[in-house]
């Protein structure tokens, strides 16, 4: 291999084209390192055979994408390698859910090891790069609180509100209120489904689970009419996902626990690890 083909393919190993969802995390979920060169290949749930995934219906993947694939292939395949997963709990970006170009930051595990791993998008053009940094990234949940200004917003401009009254709206809310009161910031995974990014790396925004839905709704069955009960149950399907008026709002705290500590550039993230 020329010395120029050896930089390309160097270059090439860090890179990974997205064709899917541009800017989301939720399509790679797992990484193959390479235990020797500590380099790491992103796998999604749709690759399955790296050899293959030209063939699912619908999907292209870009000839960048592909070679690089191959080319971890070729430079990794004798060496010994392990699966990664990511922790969904850990991700931390400097900049909104919705803003596909960035840096975000995760942990993933063997199982017995974590690795933080750094997400670089410079670009919408650009392939997202990955690589695994020196240190420990801790995430402490401060707060979780609802969104009862939104919430009654969304109410009031619903055109079928008029079937709760407007005590019925409180009583759900205090219900609402004093389950979410009820979860401990730091077992909040326990009591959530899914998450988002909120407008600034302190916030995510978390979908409860059904259980929780089911005890709040418990909460209310006892003074509300079955009509009642069923525009409720309704509106909490149509507005429960995260970011949506019924999901809740965690306040976090983020560090990087080591001396190379990744420093975004964003001041805004620079408060947050002094
Ligand atoms: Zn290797």
């Amino acid at each position: 291999m020329r010395r120029n083909d050896e930089v390309e393919a160097q270059r090439r190993r860090w890179t990974f084209y997205e064709t899917i969802s541009i800017g989301e995390f939720t399509m790679v979920e797992r990484f193959i390192r390479c235990r020797q060169c500590n380099q790491i290949l992103p796998v999604d749930r749709f690759f399955g055979d790296f050899e293959a995934p030209s063939l699912l219906p619908g999907v292209e993947w870009s000839d960048e994408d592909l070679n690089f694939r191959r080319e971890f292939t070729f430079s990794h395949g004798n060496h010994p390698q392990e699966e990664l997963r990511i922790d969904p709990e850990t991700i931390f970006s400097e900049k909104p859910g919705y803003e596909p170009v960035k840096t975000s930051y995760f942990e993933a595990t063997n199982g017995r090891q974590k690795f933080l791993i750094k997400r670089m998008k410079p670009g919408l053009e650009h392939p997202a790069r990955y690589e695994i940094l020196p240190g420990q990234m801790k995430i402490s949940n401060l707060a979780i609180k609802i969104q009862e200004a939104d919430l009654r917003r969304q109410i009031s401009a619903d055109p079928t509100s008029s079937a709760l009254p407007p005590e019925k709206v409180s009583e759900f809310i205090a219900a609402f209120n004093k389950e979410v009161a009820a979860i401990l910031p730091c077992c909040l995974f326990e009591a959530i489904e899914a998450t988002a990014e909120g407008d600034s790396p302190r916030f995510i925004y978390a979908a409860l689970k059904q259980e929780r839905w089911e005890k709040i709704l418990d909460g209310c069955a006892r003074n509300f009419q079955a009509s009642e009960m069923s525009w409720i149950r309704e509106f909490i399907r149509n507005h429960r996902q995260p970011g949506e008026v019924l999901s809740v709002l965690v306040h976090r705290k983020i560090s990087f626990l080591a001396e190379n500590s990744p420093a975004p550039a964003n001041q805004e993230i620079l408060v947050l690890h002094p």
